[in-house]
């Protein structure tokens, strides 16, 4: 007879369930059902960025067409944020991290590398207009690249 397992989280109930992450033991009240099985609480709440690449392909195709509207249309929203000019950092910002949201839900808020990679390389397209002209003139774009590197960062972040 095989040695019967007590739910961590109600020591008295037995349970023939564990935690797919953990191995702990978890009664049919406590356990999740998610894509990779039944998981404990803990385990099934993770911080968002611990399923990543888990995406599935269809959520890998969303975050590719997402991240390709995102630099569509970043660049008329990268112009107009460098014509208003002094809160340029701050719009950049508020840009980078709106299209890191909308890369992150396009693929299913798993997050990961891809969506990171995706979110980050379509802010730097959106900003590109903006950087590349004044760089084949010779002059270093500082307050273009700026903002643009904080933009990107918060898409990167958001996306994780
Ligand atoms: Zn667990
Ligand atoms: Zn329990």
């Amino acid at each position: 007879m095989a040695q019967s397992m007590h739910c961590y989280r109600h020591p008295r109930r037995e349970t023939r369930v564990s935690c797919a992450t953990c191995g702990r033991p978890i009664c049919t009240e406590c356990m999740v059902q998610t894509d990779v099985g039944i998981k404990c609480p803990d385990d099934a709440r993770l911080p968002r960025g611990a399923l990543a690449g888990a995406m599935k392909p269809a959520q890998v195709a969303r975050t590719f067409i997402t991240g390709a509207a995102v630099a569509i249309f970043g660049i008329p929203v990268a112009y107009v944020i460098f014509q208003v000019g002094f809160v340029t950092f701050i719009l950049s910002a508020l840009a980078g991290y709106g299209a890191g949201i909308f890369v992150h839900r396009a693929g299913g808020r798993n997050g990961g590398p891809l969506a990171m990679a995706v979110s980050g390389v379509a802010v730097a397209i959106a900003f590109a207009p903006k950087l590349v002209p004044p760089l084949m003139a010779g002059v270093f774009p500082t307050f273009v690249l700026l903002p643009a590197l904080v933009a990107v960062g918060f898409a990167v972040y958001n996306s994780r």
